[in-house]
């Protein structure tokens, strides 16, 4: 059975799989569940086996597989087509989020750029090989884990399952793996990672009329954020330079303290987002900043780290990046090999050691819009290259 591409990207936009990003939001546009069940749905029409994973209640990773020549039981070598289920929240679209209306050769819809199109040009190639599974040399898998948009969670689940050997259909790490983002049909090799955690300054609660009996911890954050300007500036940016990725930076994102306008604060926080580059120490990024306010600031109070995600790095994905660069300009596309800013599922493929490289149908500036769309010719070129680069794999 053959998929029509353009109607599965109209389906999978149909069916609301918004992640709630950590808030405690309920309601029926919320989590993956419709998406996986649509996906459990083409896969056994496929008549492919599938295996779905639970991170938490309603939010199933699945992954389906095909079977080349020798299964990677035997040795075989396995390629992952991966793509997230999940979308960004909807609010202050200009369209109809779950519409999929097409107008000039755009699908318009939450999640029709990131990444449900590139969901629908993995899952038409992957239908292609289906058909011609006698003729396939490597195994070739579509995993679609929940829970991009916020923390990784599915992907981190699926390279656990991997070390652990508990996946039935991923017996161990894939060969390769191409993760669906808008890339503009570019192959990118290397982005950036994220870390995150708080910092805070502590007091003593007082009345307001008399604030010197208390001491303000709103205050004691000042000389901090200060210190911090002085590094976003003039110390992060130079600490290192990636050819691809360029430098590292840090932003204070988040600041609350006080309880109430007449009580001398006795708390206050901020939250820090370190980018890194792609090979750059997460401890060791966080260990300079708390030395550096350490010489600088009053004594302050870092949480454990709330985040750490890596980047992605060029080391062994070359090979890779190359052959898909070639198959994809000998379809007619003048592609790149590029590096990006913004955070990937790769990040949790990579460090297990798998060659891993992003590459998806549209353009990243349509990402997460007010009116969220994707070109209809993107989606039809991302499908082939896939199904093409699959085949002789
Ligand atoms: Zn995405």
């Amino acid at each position: 059975m053959l998929l029509d591409v353009v109607e599965t990207l109209r389906d999978l936009v149909r069916l609301p799989s918004v992640n709630p990003m950590g808030y405690p939001v309920t309601g029926d546009i919320f989590l993956e569940e419709r998406v996986t069940n649509y996906l459990q749905s083409v896969f056994e029409k496929l008549d492919v086996p599938w295996e779905r994973s639970t991170t938490e209640p309603q939010r199933d990773n699945i992954v389906a597989r095909i079977d080349g020549r020798t299964p990677p039981e035997k040795g075989g070598r396995v390629l992952m087509f991966e793509a997230h289920q999940d979308t960004v929240p909807i609010e202050g679209m200009t369209i109809d989020p779950f519409g999929a209306e097409i107008r000039d050769g755009k699908i318009y819809g939450r999640g029709s750029c990131d990444i449900k199109g590139g969901m629908a040009a993995m899952l038409a190639a992957f239908a292609r090989l289906a058909e011609q599974r006698d003729k396939l040399d490597a195994t070739v898998v579509m995993a679609c884990p929940v829970g991009e948009e916020f923390g990784y969670t599915g992907a981190q689940l699926l390279a656990r399952q991997w070390a652990e050997g508990s996946s039935r259909l991923m017996p161990k790490a894939p060969d390769a793996a191409i993760v669906a983002e808008p890339t503009l049909l570019n192959v990118v090799v290397s982005h950036k990672g994220c870390l995150r955690w708080r910092i805070h300054t502590r007091g003593r609660a007082a009345h307001s009329s008399q604030p010197l009996r208390g001491e303000n911890a709103i205050f004691k954050m000042a000389p901090v954020l200060q210190a911090l300007e002085v590094y976003q500036k003039e110390i992060a940016p130079f600490r290192a330079e990636h050819p691809l990725v360029g430098r590292p930076s840090l932003s204070v994102g988040i600041i609350s303290g006080g309880i109430s306008v007449n009580t001398v604060p006795a708390e206050c926080f901020i939250e820090i987002d370190r980018r890194l580059l792609p090979d750059e120490n997460p401890d060791e990024a966080f260990q300079h900043i708390a030395d550096y306010l350490a010489e600088r600031t009053d004594v302050v109070v870092h949480d454990p780290k709330r985040f750490v995600a890596p980047g992605l790095s060029n080391t062994n994905n070359g090979p890779l990046a190359d052959r898909l660069l070639q198959v994809a300009r000998h379809l007619g596309n003048p592609c790149e090999k590029i590096g990006v800013n913004y955070g990937t599922d790769a990040a949790a493929y990579g460090p297990v050691g798998v060659p891993v490289v992003v590459f998806g149908p549209g353009d990243i500036a349509q990402a997460h819009t007010a009116d969220e769309w994707l070109a209809i010719d993107q989606l039809h070129k991302a499908a082939d290259i896939l199904f093409e680069f699959a085949k002789s794999f």
